[in-house]
């Protein structure tokens, strides 16, 4: 069993829709794939209907933006019940965030003689329904002002970059407990890369471990083999589940190809048992489900972005 449990699609800052994604899964030889939008729900019903076809399992989650001191937190969620309500506000409010922060990312550029304008960003940005600074470096490129997005983070928008502007973001601990009353497993991205591994020391896990906190990405490629190991050690003195992913981008980020980093199948059967007892003690009636070959289409999650209350504006 190959399982990749960490991949974008076009609907955040992926570049593959959310059923070519799927098909490039199943392609790349991959039993189980997690599709971790960031901060959107919006590709699993695609993603969902994708998998049967495709002969792969999909496992609906989330990458959502939070805070720990004032630094970006990525926090995954997997199988959040997609009707609860104080989630999905909170996801809609990172979302509307974003969109007037890009805007301040783009004024920046300009006054930096970046000659590029919002509806660049938004051709750019295609169908995502998450806009985030890879689409201002799409259109930076679209534009010949770059060649990746890899060079615009460099010289503009990396954190502490002369165009970077920070987003709203909830603290991680409340984004665990949003996540656990959705009935669903949450997981640390990608703990000790880049920007997170100043704040999130060994204390301050053990203490969102003791909120909630249900695992850690820990083979990803962020992480030198030294993260790994002291990683793992903490993993196993608290008792927290250890994925591991690939973060793909399609082509939009390199070194991330699909199945790069893999999960165990056990800690992946144990993450499913943790979403059955998050839903039970939630409450929560209707829990989504994984789709694909073995599981019945007519409990696959019918999950329609467009009918939830609180959609984003056209
Ligand atoms: P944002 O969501 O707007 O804060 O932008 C963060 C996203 O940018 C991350 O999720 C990454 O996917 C992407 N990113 C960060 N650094 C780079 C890079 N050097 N090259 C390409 N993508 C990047
Ligand atoms: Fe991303
Ligand atoms: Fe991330
Ligand atoms: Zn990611």
């Amino acid at each position: 069993m190959r399982i990749d449990l960490h991949a974008h699609s076009n609907k955040s800052d992926g570049t593959d829709p959310p059923d070519v994604l799927v098909q490039r899964a199943a392609a790349a030889g991959l039993d189980v794939i997690a599709l971790t939008d960031h901060d959107t729900y919006d590709g699993w019903p695609d993603a969902l209907a994708a998998a049967r076809p495709a002969g792969v399992t999909v496992v609906p989650g989330v990458e959502m933006s939070t805070t720990v001191e004032g630094a970006g937190v990525h926090v995954l969620g997997y199988l959040p019940d997609p009707t609860y309500r104080p989630l999905t506000d909170e996801l809609a409010r990172i979302r509307a965030d974003r969109r007037s922060r890009l805007r301040a990312i783009v004024g920046r550029l300009t006054s930096l003689g970046v000659a590029i304008t919002m509806d660049d960003v938004r051709s750019a940005a295609g169908s995502a329904v998450t806009l985030g600074r890879p689409h201002v470096a799409d259109a930076m490129v679209a534009r010949g002002l770059a060649r990746d997005r890899g060079e615009v983070f460099t010289r503009w928008l990396a954190e502490g970059g002369p165009a970077f502007v920070d987003k709203y973001a909830p603290p991680a601990i409340d984004a665990i407990a949003l996540i656990r009353a959705a009935g669903g497993v949450a997981v640390l991205a990608h703990p000790w890369g880049r920007s997170s591994r100043r704040v999130l020391g060994p204390v301050r896990i053990a203490e969102l471990a003791a909120a909630g906190l249900a695992g850690l990405e820990i083979d990803h490629e962020d992480h030198e083999p030294a993260a790994r190991e002291g990683l793992r050690a903490l993993a196993a003195e608290l008792d927290l589940l250890v994925t591991g992913s690939s973060d793909h981008h399609g082509s939009g980020k390199a070194g991330h190809h699909l199945g790069l980093n893999t999960t165990a199948p056990a800690q992946y059967a144990r993450l499913l048992e943790l979403a059955a007892d998050a839903a039970r003690r939630a409450g929560r009636p209707n829990p989504p489900r994984p789709a694909g070959p073995g599981s019945d289409p007519d409990l696959d999650t019918g999950y329609d972005p467009k009918a939830e209350p609180g959609a984003d504006p056209a």
